[in-house]
């Protein structure tokens, strides 16, 4: 396979590009197209995915579409662009960031309907600045992993479609080797691209921008009296329910600059991101963050801060400051109220009852003390009926008196909730499957050595993570001590 772009564009059969974000004009991105890498080859391939998008079996599985995702390959119809954003990182005003790393091939019409597909690794930018606008194997398939994850969980995301790898070399703390992720999504504008038009006065820009959101994404708020306005609700209300989906499954992304909080409320940007192992609400994923910023249970509250900069940002369109103000108070009842009834449904609770805030508080304090393993807790509570399965959940805790007092309290809330129906609720709320670092770790390191078995069995276990998938227990179990000693941090 030779490296060098070819010059007669392909085409992905069956599938028409329709480039939405490409049309909105050149003060937005800029166009260029991604630089080949060297003899690429398939790491891994979404099949579900591809079904889902109605792409052509044979044709995914071909040296054309090889060359496509890795960037080698000229795109019939496609408009290939990166776009411009900028963003608060760690709490400071970064500036001018945008796709540095990241190539928008265009927008697809999908049988899943309108996709954008993006490359992530696929060469520098103009706005890569000192990065070399590579992705390394290692966080291509942590990202093609958790996306598929997150969907499987039911957490809203972008998805990712596949992984390609070259043995070109990228230097990170050592020398590693290059890979492109194909994402897609509905949208990746982030927070940033709207302060990005707001804090450079672009506001002509600004109004052509959130007019396209809340048209393509949002048509719901143009009847509203004040558009702009009902968007920073609507914005808040999805990141809200996001924050609780994350909270309930013991998810840290890690990175919660402005810059990667999506404005259709996805999941998106996967870096140093963690599934909590043992449940520590202080827990800090991203070994780069040394003063907690982005901490487990600093998440809700940093999503908020995320949205005021939204509302600072939309300020230009929405004029009323006490409009705005208004929109992000939403964030305030939604969060908790869909934070309860995630937690409720874990619980095997199909109804609100007053004393479940107290039963769920009373639950993460034991779980903290302890440091009892999240996920497993959860799973094991999902048998708490039984006599066997009750005691199982109480070898987790050495505190057995504190345990049983709350095993009690939820015994007594459970008693008049048929057994069948909770259980099954349970099941379907409890993963049994997540992505702990050490199993993306153990993946990503045959995958190194070019056996990509790992990567495609996760992919299936965490695809469907609350079915039983016999014969995985051991994805299903403790984490191995060394998991604690895996160090992740910014971009990789
Ligand atoms: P992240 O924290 O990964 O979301 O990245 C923050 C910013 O840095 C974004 O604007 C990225 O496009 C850019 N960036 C990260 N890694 C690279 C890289 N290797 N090359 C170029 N730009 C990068
Ligand atoms: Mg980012």
């Amino acid at each position: 396979m030779n490296a060098v772009i070819m010059d007669s564009p392909a085409a992905i059969p069956g599938l028409a590009w329709n480039n939405r974000f490409a049309a909105l004009g050149p003060d937005f991105f800029t166009e260029l197209q991604p630089t080949p890498l060297p003899s690429p080859y398939w790491v891994s391939r979404n099949q579900a995915l591809a079904r889902e998008m109605g792409l052509e079996q044979p044709w995914f599985e071909s040296q054309a579409a090889l060359a496509l995702f890795t960037g080698n390959q000229l795109v019939q119809g496609a408009r290939p662009l990166a776009s411009v954003y900028s963003g608060h990182q760690f709490g400071q005003w970064a500036g001018q960031l945008g796709d540095g790393r990241a190539i928008l091939l265009g927008e697809l019409e999908t049988a899943n309907g309108p996709q954008e597909v993006q490359l992530k690794g696929a060469g520098m930018t103009p706005y890569s600045r000192m990065g070399d606008g590579r992705a390394v194997l290692r966080s291509s398939i942590r990202e093609y992993l958790c996306s598929e994850a997150m969907q499987g969980l039911g957490i809203p995301t972008t998805r990712a479609l596949c992984v390609t790898g070259s043995d070109a070399r990228v230097r990170r703390e050592e020398i590693e080797t290059a890979a492109v992720v194909t994402r897609t999504s509905p949208s990746f504008i982030r927070f940033g691209h709207f302060e990005h038009f707001s804090y450079s006065g672009q506001h002509e820009q600004l109004k052509t921008l959130a007019d396209f959101v809340i048209d393509s994404f949002y048509p719901a708020c143009r009847e509203s009296a004040q558009p702009y306005a009902a968007l920073l609700q609507a914005v808040s209300e999805r990141t809200a329910k996001l924050m609780a989906a994350w909270q309930s499954v013991g998810f840290c992304h890690g990175v919660m600059n402005t810059d990667n909080m999506s404005i259709l409320g996805l999941t998106i940007d996967y870096g140093p991101f963690q599934f909590l192992d043992a449940f520590d609400p202080g827990h800090i994923c991203n070994h780069s963050d040394t003063q907690g910023r982005y901490a487990y249970n600093k998440q809700p509250n940093i999503a908020y801060w995320n949205l005021f900069c939204l509302g600072q940002a939309l300020l230009p369109l929405i004029e009323e400051q006490e409009q705005a103000l208004a929109a992000l108070e939403s964030y305030k009842t939604v969060f908790p109220q869909a934070l309860e009834a995630r937690m409720r449904a874990k619980l095997g609770l199909p109804d609100a009852r007053p004393e479940d805030k107290t039963l769920i508080e009373n639950a993460f304090k034991l779980l903290a003390a302890d440091k009892v393993d999240y996920t497993i807790f959860w799973r094991r509570l999902c048998h708490f009926h039984t006599p066997q399965g009750h005691e199982v959940v109480r070898d987790l805790f050495l505190d057995r008196v504190g345990y049983d007092a709350w095993a009690l309290q939820y015994s007594e809330r459970l008693a008049p909730v048929d057994i069948g129906l909770q259980a099954d609720l349970m099941l379907k709320t409890n993963p049994r499957y997540v992505l702990r670092n050490h199993l993306g770790e153990q993946a990503i390191q045959a995958a190194k050595l070019k056996d990509f078995s790992g990567v495609n069995t996760l992919l299936t276990l965490l695809q469907a993570p609350f079915e039983e998938h016999p014969g995985h227990d051991s994805h299903a179990g403790f984490p191995p001590d060394w998991a604690a000693g895996i160090e992740i941090s910014c971009s990789s």
